[in-house]
């Protein structure tokens, strides 16, 4: 059997990918078929995509997987009891009301998300579950509590300062993760990132304020995502490093997020939840 075709799943949870013909959702539709827990019930492109209507195994370059891909999301979303969402910040917004109508669990990879974005996720919210993370990995959520932790043991004589390298398409930074990064470094400062966040430095900028949080972005090649939180003191450093090579890592993490809600109430969830970190 190809790795495209479907195995017989029975009742289990059926997942819609969106953006299925994305990096992320190509590979969210690969580890779907051939996950006995799940089964693909939809893959949703937009309007005049090529690849509508096509069968979404053979679309990828493979046998037919038995499901089309559909430029109809209020149908399709329909029959999910999940959706796995990693798309753009307006797609996102607009499949999270239709993921509450469905009461399906709504995994949510999609970063850049602004206010206006997150507000009307909190409103879906109240009707199902969403699980929203800026990483999926389990090693990057590990990475956030150890932030959390070395953040609070070392004070503000160690400067904090968060740098990020992603492939040349990524089109948002700081990267998601690098925010959640810096999240947990001001969670452990006792602080909230907006009062604490420096982004990216150019021009005659002066000393370095203690107790800020830098970020910068590198972009370029096929990096998957690499992170670095460094805590610089007077004659040492600590630096904590993450280094993502296969997408799959959060591919897995959004179907386990998947799974895991299946029993939850409705609510804001994330990875560190799913994971039992919390
Ligand atoms: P990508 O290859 O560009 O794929 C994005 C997909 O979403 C494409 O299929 C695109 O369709 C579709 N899309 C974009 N805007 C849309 C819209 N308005 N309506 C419907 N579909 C739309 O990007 P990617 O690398 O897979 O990443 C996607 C998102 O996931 C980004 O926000 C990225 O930062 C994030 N991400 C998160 C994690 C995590 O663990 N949380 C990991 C990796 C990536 P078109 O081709 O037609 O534009």
């Amino acid at each position: 059997m190809s790795d495209f075709q479907q195995t017989d799943t029975g009742e289990v949870p059926g997942i819609v990918v969106t953006g299925a013909s994305g990096r992320m959702g190509q590979m969210l539709i690969r580890l779907i078929l051939t996950d006995d827990r799940v089964r693909l019930a939809g893959a949703l492109e937009r309007d005049g995509h090529a690849w509508i209507g096509r069968d979404i195994g053979e679309a990828m370059g493979g046998q037919p997987a038995g499901v089309l891909v559909s430029d109809d999301p209020v149908t399709t979303i329909a029959r999910a009891q999940a959706v796995i969402d990693f798309t753009a910040p307006t797609a996102t917004a607009g499949f999270a009301e239709l993921t509450a109508q469905a009461r399906a669990v709504h995994v949510v990879g999609t970063t850049g998300l602004d206010a206006e974005d997150l507000a009307k996720l909190s409103a879906a919210a109240r009707h199902a579950p969403i699980i929203r993370a800026g990483n999926m990995s389990l090693g990057v959520n590990l990475l956030a509590g150890l932030t959390r932790k070395v953040a609070a043991a070392l004070g503000e004589d160690w400067d904090i300062e968060i740098v990020e390298a992603h492939h040349r398409m990524k089109v948002d930074a700081p990267s998601g993760t690098a925010l959640m990064l810096g999240q947990a470094a001001a969670e452990g400062r006792g602080a909230a990132l907006d009062d604490l966040r420096t982004p990216a430095r150019e021009g005659i900028t002066g000393a370095r304020e203690a107790g800020r949080i830098g970020f910068s972005a590198v972009r370029g090649g096929d990096i998957v995502g690499e992170h670095d939180v460094i805590f610089a003191g007077t004659g040492e450093r600590l630096i904590l490093r993450h280094v993502a090579t296969d997408r799959a890592i959060f591919a897995r993490g959004a179907i386990r997020a998947a799974l895991w809600g299946q029993d939850k109430d409705p609510g804001e969830y994330d990875m560190a939840d799913v994971l039992g970190l919390t």
